[in-house]
């Protein structure tokens, strides 16, 4: 058999929260001993959406990343489970017992991805279980799959060809943690450099301008829209300078432009030769 593991592809979430719902309705309240404890009602999200804001009004993009325990090969908590507290199973997903862990207030801190909570009431550390309680019954997948509309989280087996295809490529959350995560990601949006250019005398955007931006050798090219707008998108992080160019204008030079954030140039006027 092999692991079972998680791929979210960002490109397909639309931040409707519907995994971060489902958990909660599957796990509160509920008793799933001896694989999990009810969760509580607040403080606690085994699956968490969150949302990134990119860029400034009116260059913004919205993207969102599901966080959960990622089940990794190297889970840190192993490395302190003492009587079977923790366990990976066979399939791989990693288990807090509620019972054998009660008290163990330690395994709460342990993970670098904050994806164990402390439950006061409980007195016992929780986390995503992956839904094993699930698997144990006949179903294929865990709650928040079953319930993503848009198909943007999957759950399978690591030797399923089909979940390879989808983990080619993809990337883990914070790998020098090197607890070797099993929930990927895909087309997590990288940065991007964008303005508007317009002629100030005329009042006029300019369209078709072309725009150049350089990053260490490597040229990218665009030209602006109708709207005078030109994007650049899923740049990498590093230092660009950015020529804005029309027949008839002066050229505009951007330097050290720095995308550890987005960047938006705002409105950019060229004035004519
Ligand atoms: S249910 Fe699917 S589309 Fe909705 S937030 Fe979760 S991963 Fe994104
Ligand atoms: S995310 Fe944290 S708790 Fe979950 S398996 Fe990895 S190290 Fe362990
Ligand atoms: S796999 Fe189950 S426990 Fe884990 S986040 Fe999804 S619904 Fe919650």
């Amino acid at each position: 058999m092999g692991r079972k593991a998680f791929v979210f592809d960002i490109a397909r979430c639309s931040g409707c929260y519907c995994c971060q719902l489902a958990c909660k309705d599957e796990h509160c309240g509920n008793d799933f001993t001896p694989i999990a404890a009810p969760q509580p009602d607040i403080g606690q999200f085994w699956v968490k959406v969150k949302d990134y804001v990119n860029g400034s009004a009116p260059k913004v993009a919205v993207h969102y990343v599901p966080e959960m325990c990622n089940h990794c090969e190297k889970c840190a908590l192993l490395a302190i489970a003492k009587d079977g507290d923790v366990y990976r199973r066979e399939d791989g997903l990693i288990i807090i017992d509620p019972v054998k862990a009660k008290g163990h207030k330690e395994l709460a801190t342990a993970c670098p991805y904050g994806a164990v909570y402390w439950n006061a009431e409980l007195d016992i550390p929780q986390k995503c279980t992956g839904c094993a309680h699930l698997l144990d019954n006949g179903y294929k997948l865990p709650r928040c799959v079953e319930m993503c509309a848009t198909g943007a989280l999957q759950f399978g087996d690591t030797d399923d060809p089909a979940m390879q295809d989808l983990i080619e490529g993809a990337t883990v959350l914070k790998p020098e943690t090197g607890c070797a995560p099993q929930v990927y990601y895909r087309n997590i949006p990288g940065k991007f450099i964008a303005g508007t250019v317009y002629d100030p005398v005329e009042k006029e955007v300019l369209i078709g301008a072309r725009v150049r931006a350089i990053n260490g050798g490597k040229l990218y090219m665009t030209h602006t829209d109708e709207y005078g707008d030109f994007w650049f998108k899923d740049l990498a992080v590093g230092v660009f300078d950015v020529y804005v160019e029309a027949k008839g204008y002066k050229t505009k030079v951007f330097t050290g432009l720095r995308t550890r954030e987005c960047v938006n140039l705002g409105d950019i006027a060229l004035e004519k030769e």
